[in-house]
């Protein structure tokens, strides 16, 4: 099988292109037509000779995700389910500006992408591994999501500027393109990636790094490191290799308990890495990136609610510099986990807060578009099988 134009690295595509006896600004011009243009197929790419597009054609594939759903308006939360080329399904969410999350900026927009079709780790209240683990995304599936979500985002605004449509930079000379691509890539729809959509991204090592490194690429998509945030279940061999990655990606964990007895109660993953061999391998990763660590900790109603979990989870938050974002449980269909009430989410917070630690707590919920990851797709799954 061919690999994909967009699972290649920069000096890959140039190897390639200096094996043929190509010359190097071909490169830079393909790289223009995947990652700004978003090209969706060779034939678009009308400033490359003909003979250049049939030896690309013949050599590398160039996959499309497929829209299976869309919901959610323009300036709300939106979700996208694709059909991939072996007709698994996936998700991403496009969350709009919230100042309380990740970053400060308020004019941005994160996308949350998936990993992996399933997971493989099972924690008790995720709608991502109720079916299991499938297989890892490609890297080109990966960078996809975020390339498709820009694609049809521009087209819902194409009528606003005729140089941001595909089919008027098609017509464009080298020069005419170079200058539209500047104005694009100032420009991108989505300024923060969140790895915490469905599968466990850490296990899927190679192809999640290599993605984020054309993610992160001035010449791929151009997302700087510190808007991207891996999120992982607490896969301790991996967060040390990610801390000896050069780029400084943000880390966070989906803590979820403060003691190794809730999280077994919760978390599979506890039992092979427990929290002492987590905490140290955060510190390792605190100490290489510095404050970049989030801790992920969603509000189950007798579970980890309790007031008497503030103190351990204070004091591993204190410990790791880290800031921690409380989420209310987001009920899963077939789950028999629930929501507390507002007001013991608010005590928790605030009693966090009074312990000297940053924390944040969304208490809006997901609404109706079944915002929590994996709960699309399954929804999706359960109606086709259906029909
Ligand atoms: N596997 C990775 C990333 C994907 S999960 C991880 O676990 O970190 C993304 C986040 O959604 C995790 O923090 C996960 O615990 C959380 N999550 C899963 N199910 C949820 C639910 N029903 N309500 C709220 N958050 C949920
Ligand atoms: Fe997998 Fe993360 Fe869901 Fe756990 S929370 S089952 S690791 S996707």
């Amino acid at each position: 099988m061919n690999c994909d134009a967009r699972s290649l690295l920069r000096g890959e595509l140039a190897d390639q292109f200096a094996k043929w006896g190509v010359p190097a600004y071909r490169v830079t011009q393909l790289l223009d037509w995947l990652y700004q243009k978003r090209a969706t197929g060779w034939e678009q790419m009308s400033n490359l000779p003909k003979s250049l597009r049939e030896r690309l054609a013949a050599g590398l594939s160039l996959i499309n995700l497929d829209v299976v759903r869309r919901q959610g308006a323009r300036d709300t939360t939106q979700k996208f389910l694709w059909r991939l080329p072996d007709g698994a399904m996936v998700e991403s969410v496009l969350i709009p500006a919230n100042p309380a999350l990740y970053s400060d900026a308020s004019d941005r927009q994160t996308l949350c992408v998936s990993t992996q079709v399933g997971c493989a780790y099972g924690c008790k209240f995720c709608a991502s591994g109720l079916d299991g683990w499938k297989r890892n995304l490609s890297v080109e599936e990966i960078v996809g999501q975020i390339l498709a979500v820009e694609r049809l985002s521009e087209s819902d605004s194409s009528s606003s500027s005729s140089s941001s449509s595909l089919s008027s930079s098609e017509k464009l000379n080298d020069e005419e393109a170079t200058s539209t691509l500047s104005a694009r890539a100032s420009s991108r729809t989505i300024t923060n990636l969140v790895f915490m959509g469905m599968g466990e991204p850490l296990a899927n090592y190679t192809n999640l790094l290599k993605a984020l490194r054309i993610l992160n690429a001035p010449w791929g998509v151009g997302i700087g490191a510190r808007k991207i945030t891996i999120s992982t279940s607490g896969l301790v061999p991996q967060i040390r290799k990610l801390a000896d990655e050069p780029e400084q990606f943000r880390l966070a964990i989906s803590l979820h308990g403060a003691t190794d007895e809730v999280r077994n109660r919760i978390m599979p993953v506890n039992r092979k890495y427990p929290l002492a061999e987590l905490t140290a391998a955060c510190e390792y990763y605190q100490e290489r990136k510095s404050k970049m660590i989030t801790l992920e900790y969603i509000l189950i109603a007798g579970v980890n609610d309790d007031l008497d979990q503030v103190a351990p989870l204070a004091n591993l938050a204190r410990r790791l510099f880290a800031k921690v974002n409380l989420i209310p449980y987001n009920a899963v269909e077939g789950l028999d986990w629930h929501r507390p009430s507002d007001d013991q989410c608010l005590q928790f917070a605030d009693s966090l807060k009074k312990s000297g630690v940053t924390a944040t707590l969304r208490l809006e919920k997901g609404g109706d578009i079944d915002a929590a990851c994996g709960q699309l797709r399954l929804k999706t799954e359960k109606e086709l099988a259906n029909q």
